[in-house]
């Protein structure tokens, strides 16, 4: 039977970067945890088709689906919370919506009519969110809305939203505004006219918020609920705070304690509670296995994009689950691989190095000679897609004698491309949308660490790449003791790089961050924390 979808939208105020996400991606647990069948929807208003083409220093990382996508880093987080895959449609961005709403137009589809924002772009707004809703099947569907009320990109989404509200009925519809409640100094008061100021804009539109979840450092004082919840017209008991917490993991506990599941439930009209028994104990015992963490296991982690934290969140956090399993607190160093030359020997003190994902030329040199050092001074190295790549690069370089064997990526003319362009990426034009995307299957040989890794000689992995190993060196680097225990296609592409006499060297042409999930952690960060632990 077809379930009627509720929906939870979430928006945005006083400025960018407030957790938004944490948020939405909280409730949605929560009601995960009472049994209702829930996902999340990341509406980003920018004219980007999707963040493929988006600089992670900028945007933070580019998080790739199972089916694909490239996406903004809120779907890694609902995906994280949830422990669910989420489909690319979940992501929605103004170009998706415009180029839909172009083509229906070129092909007549409007019959005459003038084509225009409202009813034309809100109603193509509309018609993806409830066709998520409905072929999912879902009892809940939480809709965060990127960027500030207020701006200019985001109006046609707050306006479909709005009428939703209208279409879909009052006891259907839930909307909560996140805002940002800060205090000068640390005895300061909080102060709430940003809040009240955003809430002004959003009912100027015509969205009534119905919750409030107001971020803070310090728990929000009771005069600024009361405050917030007079200029708001949202009842006191509505009014949340999210106030700083040891790990986001934390938050939906923090909102729980508060009320909001049963406020939710409430205001839809339906009867519910946290499932008390086996889903709570098991997410707070995944949420507590991060608390009190003790001997910490010391990580270098040598990229390019290092100076935004977000630019590698997914890898970041693997790292973390990987550590929580084991009960080990997991320190990482962000390392630009371009200030690294001749400072290559400052990597010793580091329990385990890895090389997460990147693109174009600037801090290759750097990245290859730390491939290079980790295997010469066996320490555990986990090299990801681009850190897969290099760690090829260093292995011919260095031990097979190819001199300056590089990356076609990174130089164009080497003597010795021991990383190439994939065969179909020759003659691509778009830069967005076109590289090796989305969910493949891995085979993996026996005896060998990839297959005491995954127990399995099949996996299915995520990829985004471009280049790949070049087999006209397969057999100079087998002698040599380099092994390729996974392969996809057949062997056509090279999937797992390792070293079987080193203590822990793994390389893999795919992106296991992706998958990795609180309380199941990914395999190969796993093996690599527990390697880094014991030295
Ligand atoms: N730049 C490399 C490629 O396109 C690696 C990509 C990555 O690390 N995601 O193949």
């Amino acid at each position: 039977m077809q379930t009627e979808t509720k929906y939870i939208f979430v928006t945005g105020g006083v400025m960018s970067g407030l957790g938004k996400g944490v948020v939405s991606s909280s409730i949605a647990k929560l009601l995960q945890l009472s049994n209702q069948k829930v996902s999340c929807v990341k509406i980003d208003p920018y004219l980007n088709y999707d963040a493929g083409t988006m600089n992670p220093i900028a945007h933070g990382e580019v998080f790739v689906t199972d089916d694909g996508g490239e996406c903004d880093m809120d779907i890694g987080n609902y995906e994280r919370f949830l422990n669910q895959s989420i489909p690319k449609t979940h992501n929605i961005t103004t170009a998706q919506i415009y180029s839909s709403v172009i083509e229906a137009e070129r092909r007549g589809e409007y019959l005459g009519a003038c084509v225009q924002i409202i009813p034309h772009v809100t109603d193509a707004i509309k018609d993806r969110i409830r066709n998520i809703a409905k072929s999912e099947n879902l009892d809940v569907l939480v809709v965060e809305c990127g960027g500030t009320v207020g701006d200019i990109e985001s109006l046609p989404f707050l306006e479909a939203l709005r009428q939703m509200r209208l279409e879909e009925g009052t006891s259907n519809v839930v909307f909560v505004h996140v805002t940002l409640a800060p205090s000068l100094d640390v005895v300061g008061e909080q102060k709430t006219k940003p809040t009240q100021h955003s809430v002004q804009e959003l009912r100027r539109i015509g969205i009534q918020p119905d919750l409030m979840a107001v971020r803070c450092s310090r728990p929000l004082e009771t005069s600024a609920k009361r405050k917030i919840s007079l200029f708001s017209n949202v009842s006191e008991k509505d009014v949340f705070s999210c106030h700083d917490a040891q790990s986001i993991l934390m938050v939906p506990q923090m909102l729980y304690d508060q009320g909001i599941v049963d406020v939710i439930f409430k205001k839809f009209g339906k009867i519910g509670l946290v499932n008390t028994s086996t889903n709570w104990d098991k997410w707070n015992a995944i949420v507590s296995s991060f608390a009190n963490l003790k001997d910490s296991i010391k990580i270098a982690m040598v990229g390019k994009y290092v100076k935004l934290a977000d630019s590698y969140v997914s890898v970041n956090d693997a790292l973390k689950h990987a550590g929580a399993k084991i009960g080990r607190n997991v320190i990482i160093d962000w390392i630009d691989s371009e200030e690294l030359n001749g400072n290559i020997d400052s990597l010793s003190k580091y329990n385990g190095i890895i090389v997460p994902g990147g693109f174009g030329e600037r801090g290759a040199e750097g990245i290859i000679k730390t491939a290079n050092f980790a295997r010469e001074k066996n320490i555990p190295y986990l090299g990801i897609c681009f850190g897969f790549q290099l760690a090829a690069v260093a292995f011919g370089r260095y031990v097979c004698g190819l001199s300056n064997a590089n990356s076609t990526e990174i130089n164009p003319n080497t003597e010795y491309p021991v990383i190439d362009l994939l065969p179909e990426q020759k003659f691509i034009e778009n830069k967005g949308g076109s590289l090796r995307l989305g969910a493949n299957e891995i085979k993996i040989e026996n005896n060998t660490l990839g297959f005491k890794l995954y127990k399995s000689n099949t996996i299915s992995k995520r990829h985004r790449h471009r280049y790949e190993f070049n087999q006209k060196y397969l057999e100079l680097f087998n002698s040599n003791g380099l092994t390729f225990s996974g392969y996809s296609d057949n062997k056509k592409r090279m999937e797992i790089l390792e070293i079987p006499s080193h203590r822990f060297y793994l390389g893999v042409q795919f992106h296991p961050e992706f998958s990795s999930r609180p309380g199941y952690p990914e395999e190969s960060f796993e093996a690599f924390i527990q390697a880094s632990s014991s030295i």
